[in-house]
């Protein structure tokens, strides 16, 4: 048929439930696309390429077979321009469409290269809401208008009322908005570390398509097919399995770290949410109401950990990022400009902590939280990377990893090139905290209680070689007078030996 409206669904605006599906129209053909630019704009880790194309074309057979009309071009279709405005132009030149629709994108770049498409169409042009997220786009914005500090936890505690998610009243249920001090335990085999959900979908014509196109990649995919959901019935028994397994010791094991699993209590729901498969919406009314049913099973401290990630943290980055983008993306506060080391790549160091975390990375496409903050972020700000590398390396390894989020938790939370706008002091550590918080430390190759000399682990003369060599920017912050008062007290001698085990490391990180 000619004419009608033409609407574009982006690669994570898989939300079968958005109010545009609710009707099957004739006159409405939907658009997905797979574009060379989008697949290479950083080196993406296999599984993430296989799971955001599986995941569209298993949306547009979807929409087929609820009766809607779907155009989809593959990577590889002859007639595909291989951008979004080529592509768009094209199908409206061809087949007269009258009408172009899209849904607001997530991302700055994309947000600013579709507006310039639109405004060049011959057509009328409508923009429509994801009807994902809790808060609009600048809600995070209006909430910190004239506020000095961009505190997460105040954001949070008004979403808590706004939404009414575990309140008693204006009153937080339970009493207490907040249980994070209860929720630090290292893991201690009090519980069994639940099997996690995984499937088995065969992603083998894509995988061809991608080595055929040439698109680079790197990690590992498992040979009997991606672990992956590819669909919102495939999210729903993530979530399901979460609901049932994890959410019991979720905040108790929260920030715990172990080689014996690389997912502990984690609900693993990253990319079903960021993909738009699921809503936060319905992810924390399921949580609650799981709760609510097993109170007898499940602390209060455990669902209140697990809302904060999504109405707190999930739904404060995103506002943080529309509030600083575009400037954000090029912050560099320490002026960083080490490159990557390789194992971020391979995997292949003495250092167990980061062999674990990396290596994990590039087998699943998955870190949870700590690991990416408190490892490998870490790592990356004590020996001075340059946030550009550390960003693009997020961008790419993480199944979930989408700008909108990955950037305020990368440049901002892990990296502190922001200055301290969305942390208030750099997360960094010594081995301590690793050790305290996992089971790394056991069988590495360093010692995790030595500074300097032979088998001294690197995290340790790295933190305080990296607050000596930042004390001009960072001795003023409050939250730092504690350790600066401690590297103060350091004995002369042994913080000069200290430094230059530091900088002995930084001269060979290829190596460590
Ligand atoms: C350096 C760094 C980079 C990160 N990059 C990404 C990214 O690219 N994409 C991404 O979705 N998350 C990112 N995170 C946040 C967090 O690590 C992941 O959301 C989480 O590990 C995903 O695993 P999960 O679904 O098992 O989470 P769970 O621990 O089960 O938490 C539940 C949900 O809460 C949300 N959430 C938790 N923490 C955060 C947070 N800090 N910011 C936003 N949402 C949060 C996620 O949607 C997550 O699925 C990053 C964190 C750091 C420190
Ligand atoms: S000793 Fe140091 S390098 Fe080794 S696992 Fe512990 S913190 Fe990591």
């Amino acid at each position: 048929m000619k004419g009608g409206t033409l609407r574009l669904i982006l690669g994570d605006q898989l939300n079968e439930n958005h109010s545009w599906f609710s009707s099957c129209r004739d006159d409405v053909t939907y658009l997905l696309m797979e574009i060379l630019p989008e697949a290479t704009c950083v080196t993406h880790h296999i599984q993430k390429l296989c799971a955001f194309l599986g995941a569209m074309r298993a949306f547009a057979d979807r929409l087929r077979s609820r009766g809607h009309r779907v155009i989809y071009l593959s990577l590889d279709d002859p007639g595909n321009r291989q951008s979004f405005g080529g592509n768009i132009e094209s199908l409206i030149g061809r087949s007269g469409f009258q009408r172009f629709e899209y849904l607001l994108p997530d991302e700055y770049r994309l947000d600013a290269g579709l507006a310039a498409v639109a405004a060049r169409l011959p057509v009328p042009v409508q923009v429509h809401d994801t009807e994902h997220f809790l808060a609009g786009r600048s809600g995070v914005a209006r909430f910190f208008e004239g506020k000095k500090r961009y505190l997460m936890e105040s954001f949070y505690r008004s979403m808590r009322k706004e939404f009414g998610f575990l309140m008693d009243g204006h009153r937080p249920l339970g009493g207490k908005w907040n249980y994070d001090t209860l929720n630090r335990a290292r893991y201690d085999d009090a519980v069994p570390i639940p099997t996690p959900l995984i499937f088995r979908n065969d992603l083998s014509p894509i995988m061809i398509m991608i080595d055929e196109a040439k698109v680079p990649h790197f990690g590992a995919v498992e040979p009997e097919g991606l672990i992956w959901p590819l669909s919102r019935d495939q999210a729903l028994q993530v979530l399901g399995a979460f609901l049932r397994d994890g959410l019991p010791h979720f905040g108790t094991y929260e920030d715990a770290m172990t080689v014996r699993s690389w997912s502990l209590f984690h609900s693993r729901l990253s990319f079903a949410l960021n993909t738009k498969m699921l809503t936060p919406r319905e992810v924390i009314d399921a949580a609650i109401g799981a709760w609510a049913q097993r109170k007898e099973e499940i602390e209060i401290r455990q669902i209140e950990g697990f809302v904060r990630q999504i109405c707190g943290w999930r739904e404060y980055m995103r506002g943080m990022y529309w509030m600083l983008m575009p400037e954000f993306a090029r912050m560099n506060f320490f002026d960083h400009s080490l490159p990557l080391p390789h194992y971020y790549w391979d995997g292949d160091t003495h250092m167990a902590c980061m062999h674990h975390v990396l290596a994990q990375s590039l087998t699943h496409a998955y870190a949870h939280h700590i690991q990416r903050l408190m490892v490998a972020g870490n790592f990356a700000l004590l020996a001075g990377i340059d946030p550009d590398e550390v960003d693009r390396w997020y961008l790419g390894v993480y199944i979930d990893a989408v700008e909108w989020v990955e950037k305020p938790n990368t440049r901002g939370m892990s990296q502190f090139a922001d200055g301290g706008i969305i942390a208030s002091k750099p997360y960094v550590s010594s081995a301590r905290y690793i050790h305290s918080m996992s089971d790394y430390c056991e069988a590495c190759s360093y010692d995790w209680l030595r500074r300097q000399g032979e088998r001294a682990c690197p995290f340790n003369s790295l933190y305080w070689d990296f607050l000596a060599r930042h004390r001009r920017l960072l001795a003023a912050n409050p939250r730092m007078g504690l350790v600066y008062r401690t590297l103060d007290r350091m004995d002369r001698h042994e913080l000069r030996a200290v430094l230059h085990q530091a900088g002995y490391y930084r001269s060979r990180l290829e190596r460590l």
